[in-house]
């Protein structure tokens, strides 16, 4: 028997990368997923690999589309995956960059949760899933000033809601990835002016000498969405290959 049997879950940005991994697993571990993303394409062929999911289109960015598709009773496990990585120091955000960064990354998880709570409240149960990063609070990274500070304040935002609702039996996590092979990773590699270059210096940073895998960032995914995870919430769950070691 999976270990999510019977369970429902909603994953947004399941479309690529982590995300899409995540929704496989949880699928493989017995949930109904609702697999969520704004790539229509990516979607189809996402639904096309596995029973148990079904998909729909949704950008987080967008407070109404989020609100009706959350509208009915929360899912068990929601998973906010979505995020973007702005490339730069300070000197280079724009202020437009600061707001899409914030509201991507951030307040898309405001918007989720917001919409699911005062079900899992009624219900006396949840799990919330938040992707962070490694570069956050838990280490400076150069060029990800933008990201580094909406991914901190993921981890702000999580903790506060694990301390609120506690007593309401809902458990929120953040995970902190190092460098994982994605597509949005593939895209910044080959932004670079020397794109062999720069998929060495990913891998450097990392002491395993290799970028994590999608599907081990799901394996740890499955585990704090599970029973299992019973006694833990509002801990920062780090995963990247030893490199905030
Ligand atoms: P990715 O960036 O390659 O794919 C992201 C998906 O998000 C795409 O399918 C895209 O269509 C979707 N998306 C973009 N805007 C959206 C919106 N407004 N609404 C809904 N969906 C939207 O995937 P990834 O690299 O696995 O990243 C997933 C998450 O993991 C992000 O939050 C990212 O910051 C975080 N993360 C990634 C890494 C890494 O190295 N890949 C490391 C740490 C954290």
């Amino acid at each position: 028997m999976g270990r999510l049997e019977g369970k429902t879950a909603f994953v947004t940005a399941a479309g690529a990368g982590i995300g899409r991994a995540t929704a496989l697993a949880f699928a493989r571990e017995g949930a109904a997923v609702t697999a969520t993303d704004i790539d229509e394409a990516a979607l189809e062929r996402l639904a096309g690999e596995a029973a148990g999911i079904s998909v729909e289109r949704l950008d987080v960015r967008d407070d109404a589309a989020v609100a009706g598709a959350l509208c009915g009773p929360a899912p068990d496990i929601l998973f906010n995956c979505a995020g973007f990585v702005h490339h730069g120091t300070i000197l280079e955000v724009t202020p437009e960059d600061w707001a899409f960064s914030i509201d991507l990354n951030v307040t898309s998880m405001l918007r989720t949760m917001k919409a699911v709570i005062p079900s899992m409240v009624a219900r006396g149960s949840g799990v919330i899933i938040n992707m962070a990063s490694v570069a956050s609070s838990v280490r400076g990274v150069p060029n990800r000033a933008a990201y580094g500070a909406t991914k901190a304040a993921v981890i702000g935002l999580t903790k506060a809601v694990a301390a609120d609702f506690v007593g309401a039996g809902i458990r929120a996590h953040a995970i902190c990835p190092g460098t994982v092979e994605s597509p949005s990773l593939e895209a910044r590699i080959n932004a670079q002016p020397d794109p062999a270059a720069a998929r060495a210096a990913f891998i450097a940073r990392q002491p395993m000498g290799r970028l994590g895998r999608p599907e081990e960032i799901a394996a740890l995914a499955v585990y704090l969405a599970s029973d299992e995870a019973s006694y833990t919430t509002g801990a920062i769950h780090i995963i990247d290959g030893g490199w905030s070691n």
